[in-house]
């Protein structure tokens, strides 16, 4: 292509993004309850959505019965990568709040996150679709269950990858606009149990030798504290530093009671792709040997929400993202680091594909008062819509 009908084509596909048919879509999707494990009617919805626009429409149920996954293919038949992008129809467990619109803004559950999101990706797909703007390759549309946690264990993407519903680079919309995540640390959520032998008693009959319940979940703390210190030598310039937290403690019924367990929480999260296991059982080691320490037993729940990530800076999905990002709103986006985690990680872990995650500067996200700027999710659909563009075929080496 010579840069005029370059010029022309990206023109054509801003156009061809339909704010009313976005906005509608959006908000037939919210309007559909789906907290997680839940999202079985919403999934039906969209389906039926992208039917009636004349796309074919597949459900593998990807591990999930219950809610079987949305899945359409845009393909050009020619040579060249397939752009996938992926979105959860799920909400978190709070109170429905139903689509309204107002001033421009779109509020409701999932507004946010991240049914707008979704709505737009589908908008980006109908564009191209309309516009025959894809030189080569296809676009992968995904949208599934299972994700927010704790009640969602990702095993819907998992399924999806296995099952090859997977693209050679993977786009999210999810809540994220002010920079571009090339990095995101890996996240697990754990408890530990500390237990002794014998039941609770008060604290002038207890025998000598009885372990110190509360103190040992307190040497616990001190113990994680000082490895949070070393952690810190392990950093990322965009995502951070290996980190272990703790939020919780508890244990005792009353002030003069030895009591029989404590239980400690936190997270723990770390910079470096592929340390998964070896983060666990570090962490599952230093438990141990407290326990021993201290004539105690405890256990450890180390539930892993996902592992980190890295994107080249030189794959080409940045520079497809870029010059589309380039193209929509006259300006690079910098590059910086994920501050959550979020089903990209999945994707970089599970399929080995680079994972972008960019969507709409939206508002209150895990709250009842989730709100989204239409004029957010329109250029997001023009962002995702240029980026296939860009990405998929004809200016680019792809695959054959
Ligand atoms: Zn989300």
């Amino acid at each position: 292509m010579d840069s005029a009908s370059d010029g022309e084509r990206l023109e054509e596909l801003r156009i061809a993004v339909n704010r009313e048919r976005l906005v509608e879509t959006a908000k037939a999707l919210i309007s559909v309850p789906s907290p997680t494990r839940s999202a079985g009617a919403v999934a039906d919805r969209l389906a039926e959505i992208l039917a009636d626009d004349g796309f074919e429409v597949k459900r593998p149920e990807a591990d999930w019965p219950e809610a079987p996954a949305v899945v359409v293919r845009l393909e050009t038949g020619r040579r060249g990568r397939t752009l996938q992008f992926d979105g959860h129809l799920d909400t978190v467990h709070l109170p429905f709040v139903p689509p309204s619109l107002e001033d421009g803004i779109l509020c409701g559950s999932g507004a946010s996150d991240m049914k707008g999101g979704i709505a737009a990706a589908v908008e980006a797909l109908r564009a191209l679709r309309e516009t025959e703007a894809l030189a080569g390759g296809g676009v992968l549309l995904t949208a599934h269950d299972h994700h927010e946690g704790p009640w969602g264990d990702r095993r819907q993407v998992r399924a999806l990858v296995a099952e090859g519903f997977v693209g050679d680079a993977v786009m999210l919309p999810e809540y994220l606009a002010d920079r571009l995540p090339l990095a995101g640390r890996g996240m697990a959520i754990f408890e530990v149990s500390i237990r002794r032998e014998g039941d609770p008693v008060h604290e002038v009959l207890r025998a000598p030798e009885t372990p110190d319940v509360p103190g040992v979940g307190a040497e616990l703390v001190c113990r994680l504290r000082s490895l949070n210190k070393t952690l810190a030598k392990t950093s990322d310039p965009w995502s951070g530093r290996d980190a272990v937290f703790v939020g919780f403690i508890e244990s005792g019924e009353i002030y003069n009671q030895a009591p029989v367990g404590c239980t400690v929480r936190g997270t723990r999260r770390w910079v470096t792709p592929g340390r998964t296991d070896a983060v666990e059982a570090g962490f599952r080691a230093l438990v141990d040997e407290l326990a021993v320490e201290s004539g105690t037993s405890a256990t450890v729940d180390f539930q892993i929400q996902g592992d980190a990530f890295r994107v080249s800076h030189e794959d080409a999905i940045v520079s497809a993202f870029q010059s589309a990002y380039s193209a929509v709103t006259g300006r690079e986006l910098p590059v910086g680091g994920k501050p959550f985690v979020d089903d990209g990680n999945s994707y970089a872990a599970f399929a080995g594909i680079p994972a972008l995650t960019h969507g709409p500067d939206a508002k209150g996200a895990h709250t009842l008062s989730e709100a989204v700027a239409v004029d957010e999710l329109v250029r997001v659909a023009r962002v995702y819509a240029m980026t296939a563009v860009a990405y998929c075929g004809g200016v680019v080496q792809g695959p054959e």
